[in-house]
């Protein structure tokens, strides 16, 4: 297995690091031989090439099984002419490498529970939400869009659009991700409203007729987003759009309170995913030894799970992560009164010992 490493900036180079050496272990565990090749994206990119994403990062990455990335950009670079900003490094991995699907889970550790900003009899119900959201499509890349002037006055609009085929492959992640789940799929969209919504239901509604085994319910967006905390025990898999679900995977992932825990993958037909952290660079933190890497280490473990479909491997880690939350160990963006104080290297010494 081929797997194309872009640390990035601000805490990016740490928590890559010892996600790094987990990787090296559930390989000797189980093994497997896992080749790695670094490359450079981002601010990093910028210093050394002029650019956030060199030709030789999109030929390494789009020559790998895999991508992992840490994070981009930080206060160094944000004076700089935006169109080679370090997220623009980002936004052209993705489009290069076609990532139409973004998979965000939403779980709550029950070690961390106290960091939830839930009713703890709705957490006792649990938290574990897989928001899968189109990336490509929608209103941030519909035409026409105008920003301009009408009638004497300031006027702007922009198109929300979706062809079928769009629609049809997103569903069928959504419906694949819940197979490995508990098996339910809520799609979520503004039918009601939109004309746009109504064909992406009916096409949800299609495609699920070749995954008779999963269930499928429909939400409109304003309520999903209400639903979600008030009680997000009732979903499992959440597909939808890519205005929609830019707001409900923030959503999601701030009810859980643990920035420093969530991973997330990126998914296109047939190129390699990307696996990253949901957090950004947190330049405030960069350097010292503080970053959480849980975040990561799971983002390597969603990585064997989609992309290679080794679920013992993925399995081992996710259960080292509890493990050591147990044992109390804890970063400082998890912080809880009498637990025992780590850094970002420490953390990893835990989760390796106990895998
Ligand atoms: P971006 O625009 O890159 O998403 P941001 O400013 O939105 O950046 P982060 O870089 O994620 O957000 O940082 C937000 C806050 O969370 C910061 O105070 C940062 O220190 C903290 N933080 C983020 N990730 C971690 C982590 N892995 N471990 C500890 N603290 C973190
Ligand atoms: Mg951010």
């Amino acid at each position: 297995m081929k797997i194309c490493v872009l640390p990035g900036d601000g805490i990016g180079q740490e928590i890559v690091a010892q996600a790094l050496r987990v990787l090296k272990k559930v390989g000797e565990k189980y093994g497997r031989t896992f080749e790695t090749t670094e490359a450079l994206i981002g601010g990093c990119a910028i210093d050394a090439e002029g650019v956030p994403l060199p030709a030789d990062t999109i030929a390494k990455c789009k020559d790998a099984d895999a991508v992992l990335l840490g994070a981009v950009g930080g206060p160094k670079w944000d004076t700089i002419d935006p169109a080679i900003r370090p997220e623009k490094g980002l936004l052209g991995i993705r489009k290069e490498l076609g990532l139409f699907a973004n998979l965000r889970p939403a779980t709550l550790f029950k070690q961390l529970a106290d960091a939830c900003y839930l009713r703890p009899d709705i957490v006792a119900k649990g938290l574990d939400v897989m928001v899968v959201r189109e990336l490509t499509g929608g209103i941030y890349f519909g035409e026409p869009r105008f920003d301009g002037e009408k009638d004497g006055e300031r006027f702007g609009y922009n198109t929300m659009t979706y062809y079928e085929h769009e629609i049809r492959r997103i569903a069928r992640v959504a419906f694949e991700a819940a197979r490995k789940r508990s098996g339910r799929v809520c799609s979520v969209d503004k039918a009601n409203v939109l004309d746009v919504s109504r064909v992406w239901r009916e096409i949800v509604i299609d495609e699920h007729k070749n995954y008779q085994d999963v269930e499928l319910s429909h939400m409109y967006v304003d309520n999903a987003a209400m639903q979600l905390v008030r009680d997000p025990s009732q979903f499992d898999v959440v597909v939808t759009g890519n205005l929609f679900g830019d707001i409900l995977s923030d959503e999601a992932a701030a009810i859980t309170g643990s920035i420093g825990m969530l991973p997330s993958a990126s998914l296109g037909e047939s190129n390699p995913g990307l696996y990253e952290p949901i957090h950004g660079s947190a330049p405030d933190i960069a350097g010292q030894d503080k970053a959480n890497p849980l975040a990561t280490i799971l983002s390597v473990s969603m990585m064997l799970r989609h992309s290679f479909d080794m679920t013992e491997e993925a399995d081992c880690i996710e259960s080292a992560v509890e493990k050591t939350l147990e044992q109390g160990y804890r970063t400082g963006d998890i912080w809880q009164e009498g637990g025992k104080s780590v850094g970002c290297v420490e953390m990893t010494d835990a989760v390796l010992a106990n895998m």
